[in-house]
């Protein structure tokens, strides 16, 4: 490993480290190694992976003074929902921005958005079309809370950002740990799979294994958006981070950024009938619980990928268990023909 890392400030609200589980029926039949990450362990009401990226982003939060943390995302944001109820563990306050298709009628609370409520955030409901200019609401919701004397702190989309990135370089360390109790150790070429939504996940993971120099390649399933897109959002986060913190890691977009593209299926946060059956067969073969919008895409295009070729990550890999498990409630209906 490289010299001590040096890291910004933190406050703990995740439950760390979290455990490396292998998946052995799994791993039998598919002829590899396959490890999940316990990452949906990282609490209960405050489950996944955004929570790492939240103890860098609220200790920054609170060293700025703020006393109210804004932030974006769907209605059933994973992330909105950890950071409401991070926000109530630090004693602030939570305005989140969701999008829903139509703002006068919202849907009624289920799944994230009844754990927001019950955490007491603030919800503005807004448009896609307002949402896609989100850094509007985020001024004018700012503007709003300092007339009335409030110091509020803007989280982008998914905590997303350099501060944010900290959180799984961080993981990175705990994993490389993980690898060093593994047959074979830290040696052992390893492939890392994540699922990719807002990037600042991958991220993390990219500049981790740069800065610990593990022999690891880290592999994104997009949820959303295109290839494209993700090398942008994950190259700048991973550009910004270096400069931001003097990293001086070499980082190359297109050495360093490996995103698997083609298993969005009908759109974000839609499942297919093939994405839920896979949700309910690793219930039943090994009792993890995956969620629609996330883990449970990126575990069909990890399985479609090894199909294709059983050898394409080689002989170890490790699935980043992110969360997301209350979304699958919204789900229900969904799903229930398929039980
Ligand atoms: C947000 C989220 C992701 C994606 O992480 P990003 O850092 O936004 O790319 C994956 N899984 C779950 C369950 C999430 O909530």
């Amino acid at each position: 490993m490289s010299e001590k890392i040096e890291y910004p400030p933190r406050v703990k609200l995740a439950n760390t480290p979290t455990p490396l589980d292998m998946l052995g029926r799994m791993s039998d039949k598919l002829g590899v190694e396959l490890y999940v990450k316990r990452d949906d362990l990282t609490g209960v009401e405050l489950s996944g992976n955004k929570v790492r990226k939240l103890e860098f982003a609220f200790a920054e939060a609170i060293n700025n003074g703020a006393d109210t943390v804004l932030t974006c995302g769907g209605v059933q944001s994973n992330h909105a929902r950890a950071t409401a109820i991070a926000a109530v563990k630090l004693g602030l306050n939570s305005r989140l921005i969701l999008r829903v298709s139509d703002p006068s009628n919202p849907p009624s609370y289920e799944g994230n958005s009844l754990l927001d409520k019950l955490a007491g955030a603030d919800i503005v409901w807004v448009t896609p079309d307002e949402y896609e200019n989100r850094g509007e609401i985020f001024e004018r919701e700012a503007d709003l809370l300092r007339k009335i004397g409030q110091k509020p702190y803007i989280i982008p989309e998914g905590a997303s950002n350099s501060i944010g990135a900290w959180g799984y370089i961080r993981a990175v360390e705990e994993l490389a740990r993980d690898l060093d109790d593994l047959s074979g150790g830290r040696d052992k070429p390893t492939t890392i799979i994540n699922a990719a939504g807002s990037g600042g996940t991958s991220a993390g993971l990219i500049l981790g294994v740069l800065l610990f120099g593990l022999n690891v390649n880290v592999v994104s399933v997009n949820v959303c958006n295109d290839k494209d897109y993700f090398v942008r959002v994950i190259g700048d986060i991973c550009e910004k981070t270096i400069a931001n913190y003097s990293l001086g890691i070499p980082f190359l977009r297109d050495r360093d950024i490996n995103i698997i593209d083609g298993y969005v299926g009908k759109g974000y946060a839609i499942s297919r009938p093939e994405e839920l059956n896979l949700i309910r067969d690793v219930a039943r073969t090994e009792g993890i619980v995956l969620d629609p919008v996330y883990t449970g895409k990126a575990f069909f295009g990890m399985l479609k990928e090894l199909e294709r070729k059983p050898r394409i990550f080689g002989d170890r890999i490790i699935f980043i268990h992110t969360g997301g498990i209350f979304g699958l409630f919204p789900k229900a209906g969904e799903m229930s023909a398929l039980l």
